[in-house]
């Protein structure tokens, strides 16, 4: 941890371009923490991607919370995003984009928009992201701060029952809680792809599950940590 703190303070002493971003070095000061959390062994299905810190490091988080958050934007937690929904914490944003393993070329879909940020991590790693929104501002919101990602394409809707015309998915992720796993989520899953999925009770903690499809179809799911997410709502 220390060897980390010590890597983002020569970086930021070296790096005297970046000093007119004033959000360079708690972005950087983030990015070293969550490195410290993502030692874990190689096998670990907790382990954090070091391809998707870089991005992340990438990806301006505060440019993704109200302007009432500001100060907090690099704190690694989640926040307050208003109509009761949140940011997800960034420990958690890197964890299910390694569990996703986004690669350049490859079609995500993404249900919970929300600020957008998870979004712009994912198309940051080069992939294809379709995401949905079911409260109508936020998805508009987070369309305009999406907007210079040529790969990202959002609609406002529920994301139960995924986005068929775009499908199928190499994955999927899902940030918020449902109660059980979505049949049409599985169904617009390829062959060989990932589903990331808190699931779960609403009001206490829930379980993120990395459910994976192999070639033949069949459905093996894998339980992670427990979680606490904001509820998967709509009709369904
Ligand atoms: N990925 C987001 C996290 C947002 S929190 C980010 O990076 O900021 C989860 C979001 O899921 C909320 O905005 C909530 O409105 C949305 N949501 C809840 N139920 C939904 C549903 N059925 N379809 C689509 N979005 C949903």
């Amino acid at each position: 941890m220390r060897y980390a703190a010590l890597a983002a303070l020569l970086c930021c002493a070296l790096a005297p371009a970046q000093t007119r971003d004033p959000y360079a070095a708690p972005r950087r000061a983030l990015i070293a923490e969550l490195q410290a959390e993502a030692r874990g062994d190689a096998g670990s299905l907790t382990r954090i991607d070091s391809d998707v810190l870089v991005v992340m490091g990438r990806v301006p988080r505060h440019l993704y919370v109200p302007k009432d958050e500001l100060a907090h934007a690099y704190e690694n937690r989640p926040l307050a995003i208003g109509h009761g929904q949140t940011i997800s914490q960034p420990y958690i944003v890197a964890l299910m984009t390694t569990l996703v393993q986004p690669r350049a070329g490859q079609r995500i879909l993404e249900i919970g928009t929300g600020s957008g940020y998870q979004a712009a991590v994912l198309a940051e790693s080069g992939a294809s992201v379709h995401s949905i929104e079911i409260i109508e501002p936020l998805a508009a919101q987070a369309a305009q701060r999406l907007r210079g990602y040529r790969n990202v394409v959002t609609r406002t809707g529920d994301g139960y029952y995924g986005w068929k015309d775009a499908a199928p998915f190499d994955s999927i992720i899902v940030t918020a809680a449902a109660s059980s796993i979505p049949p049409p989520l599985l169904a617009q899953l390829k062959p060989g792809g990932r589903l990331v999925i808190p699931v779960g009770s609403s009001f206490f903690t829930q379980t993120l599950l990395l459910v994976q499809k192999d070639a033949q179809g069949r459905v093996r799911t894998r339980q992670i940590l427990p979680v606490r997410f904001v509820p998967l709502t709509g009709g369904h």
